[in-house]
């Protein structure tokens, strides 16, 4: 999922100053899931928007908090917000950065305030309260040939061709020892399951014109696509 975390609450004080009428919109998609950001975050987020103006002796904002399934759909987006859009100054919006900026060019005309930094593409690990950065989108997944561990996420420095010479008992050096080196992790998986063959195969250097920014896809073009042929 998305990993994500609220904004420190001076930055959302301040890019909130001065205005009025609030709409603080969660989503019950990634941010929700990890409790940074749905429908309760998005009544606490209201209540300390109020306690602070209160504290400072300013009036009030008008705000209201509410949330949808999902912030990163545009047709969810409009049918949630556009018969009600009109009444807020701005939006407050507690999902990822794909969720405000769905919302900023669905609504041009509304300020868009983000409440919650994007962190990275993660697993949860509730036992431990962490996440864990596991991938990064490059579009063309090469977890097969190394045991389900991405050299690409994993180790600190991105090699194809593992481990380098900053590794210590299991160690990258990177960081100061402190976490695993996922050259490692994928030998000791490719050995257990008897696949060192995988772990030895040379990997060219990776061709990024596949993950280059902005990135598109169309399944419906591509399933005409495979029709026609
Ligand atoms: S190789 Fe790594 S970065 Fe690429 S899609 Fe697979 S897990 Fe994600
Ligand atoms: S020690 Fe391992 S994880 Fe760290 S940079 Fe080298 S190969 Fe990558």
């Amino acid at each position: 999922m998305i990993i994500v975390q609220q904004k420190p609450l001076k930055e959302i004080f301040e890019m909130t100053k001065n205005l009025k009428k609030l709409l603080i919109v969660g989503c019950d998609g990634c941010s929700s899931v990890i409790q940074v950001g749905g429908e309760r975050q998005a009544n606490i987020l209201k209540s300390l928007l109020e306690i602070n103006r209160k504290v400072k002796g300013e009036k009030d904002p008008s705000a209201k908090a509410i949330s949808i399934l999902r912030q990163c759909d545009r047709q969810i987006v409009t049918t949630a917000l556009d018969p009600i859009i009109k009444d807020y100054d701005a939006i407050v919006s507690l999902s990822c950065g794909v969720g405000v900026q769905t919302i900023a060019d669905l609504f041009q005309s509304t300020l868009i305030i983000p409440a919650i930094d994007t962190k990275f593409l993660g697993m949860h690990d509730t036992k431990a309260d962490k996440f864990h950065e596991m991938c990064t989108a490059c579009g063309e997944c090469i977890l097969f040939e190394t045991g389900g561990v991405c050299p690409l996420t994993r180790c600190a420095k991105s090699l194809l061709n593992g481990p380098c010479g900053g590794q210590a008992n299991g160690r990258c050096e990177v960081g100061g020892w402190k976490n695993d080196c996922a050259w490692i992790l994928i030998f000791n998986r490719l050995k257990e399951r008897n696949r060192l063959d995988l772990f030895t195969k040379f990997r060219l250097p990776k061709d990024y014109r596949v993950s280059r920014h902005p990135r598109e896809l169309s399944f419906k073009a591509e399933n005409e696509e495979a029709t026609e042929a």
